[in-house]
């Protein structure tokens, strides 16, 4: 089996990082790179060869400089995108409450002080499983704020399974 591909995202593409952490993808960002440095495209393929990350890029000229390496995301939607990146062999669209959506952080079991500490917890969780993000201490759980998310990528997964 070959490991698991993780990925360096532009500075265009914020959702399609968000999904991808979602999805459990070790996913790093061009954003947290100093803006307004005229280089920024050699700093990023020279980041994605040292940490064997594919580049995912709406600029077609860094994806071809990237070789192997790059990927050009045409597609604006990001439903579309996904499925772009699923029908290339790149990811498999099942959401894993693994990763923070936020800062790519391993999430781990939430400490019960944790859940009673956040107000937005839902009253009606004592069956949840929560998980959580250490560095940024950001509860996550089935439902709630990835309900919509989860949702719309098994839509998803059902439109490419009935494509021909
Ligand atoms: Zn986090």
């Amino acid at each position: 089996m070959t490991p698991e591909p993780r990925f360096l995202v532009d500075r265009m593409l914020g959702t399609l990082t968000r999904y991808l952490r979602l999805l459990g993808y070790d996913t790093a960002r061009a954003d947290t790179l100093p803006p307004g440095n005229p280089k920024e495209d050699t700093e990023l393929l020279q980041w994605a060869e040292r940490e064997g990350r594919i580049l995912l890029t709406r600029d077609r000229e860094l994806a071809g400089r990237a070789g192997e390496q790059g990927i050009y995301i045409r597609e604006k939607e990001i439903l579309n995108q996904l499925a772009y990146l699923k029908d290339r062999g790149k990811i498999d669209l099942s959401v894993r409450l693994i990763r923070c959506s936020i800062c790519n952080s391993l999430l781990e079991d939430a400490p019960e002080e944790e859940i009673r500490g956040a107000d937005y917890t839902p009253d009606e969780g004592r069956d949840l499983t929560f998980r959580w993000c250490p560095s940024c201490r950001r509860l996550y759980w089935m439902g709630s704020h990835t309900e919509d998310i989860i949702w719309r990528i098994e839509a998803l997964n059902q439109r490419s399974e009935k494509a021909p």
